[in-house]
């Protein structure tokens, strides 16, 4: 069954990575009635601290503290995230599952390799998902090699399995890019005063990450330092909006405006 599609779908390479960029904001679109979403594109078991079942049972506790209604993680390698058809494809799947109307990508630069190709993957994914003729099953059969008979039949079950009317084209309507991750102006920041403390809170739920402890300890700052590091980053994005926290996008359309009187932020 078809559950009610998405407002909003949060994509990004890494379990965590969703909740130091965007958290506040998918909470606050969540307290506002909108159904929200995160996409990990891998499963975290290359991480220094803690194993992939450790991380999938902190990203299913963070996903509750930012009230979101799905989260899955794909099976793309950590550290190895590369835009290949094959990968495209596995986000089309999802992107027609849940239908969401919004899309946050992670910002298109970046020092880590798995951000940056995730948001080029991402956006592919996007335009991608819309096209009428892909059948992305048999697509995706066919990447994964899987043998002629097993394509011929997956072909032959169209159009009449019920299982594939889920999966029709959809592509969202607007694609924001979440740039905490670079110095880079963004085009609008939303405002988190009211989601700050639970955004931390999600972000702490990755205990195997972020707690003291022996293994990293040279690479991981301490949890105080991190709290006063997120504060400082949501504090600065909030001063660039007049108000306390914030969260900073890009998009790369300009923006519409109807009244020139309920635009905000003061200028002078
Ligand atoms: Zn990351």
């Amino acid at each position: 069954m078809l559950a009610s599609p998405l407002d909003i779908l949060a994509l990004a390479a890494h379990r965590d990575d969703v909740e130091q960029t965007c958290g506040g904001t998918l909470l606050k679109m969540a307290q506002r009635g909108h159904r929200t979403g995160i996409l990990d594109l891998t499963q975290g078991e290359m991480g220094t601290r803690g194993s992939a079942e450790d991380r999938a049972r902190e990203a299913a506790e963070a996903a509750t503290i930012l009230c979101t209604s799905w989260r899955q993680a794909l099976d793309i390698p950590d550290g190895r995230v590369e835009n290949t058809w094959e990968n495209r494809l596995k986000v089309v799947r999802v992107l027609r599952e849940q239908r969401p109307r919004v899309v946050i990508l992670p910002y298109w630069k970046g020092r880590h390799p798995d951000h940056y190709t995730a948001s080029v993957l991402g956006y592919e994914a996007c335009f991608l998902a819309g096209l009428g003729k892909l059948d992305v099953d048999v697509a995706l059969s066919v990447a994964a090699g899987d043998s002629p008979t097993t394509v011929a039949s997956l072909r032959a079950g169209r159009p009449q399995d019920v299982g594939t009317t889920d999966l029709l084209p959809h592509r969202p309507f607007k694609i924001i890019y979440a740039t905490l991750y670079y110095d880079v102006r963004p085009t609008f920041v939303v405002d988190i005063t009211e989601q700050f403390e639970s955004r931390v809170e999600a972000l702490m739920a990755y205990r195997t990450q972020f707690s003291d402890q022996e293994a990293g300890k040279g690479i991981f700052p301490a949890r105080d330092e991190i709290r006063s590091r997120i504060e400082s980053m949501a504090r600065f994005y909030g001063t660039l909006g007049g108000v306390t926290y914030a969260e900073p996008f890009i998009q790369k359309e300009v923006g519409l405006v109807d009244d020139l009187i309920l635009i905000p932020v003061k200028s002078i």
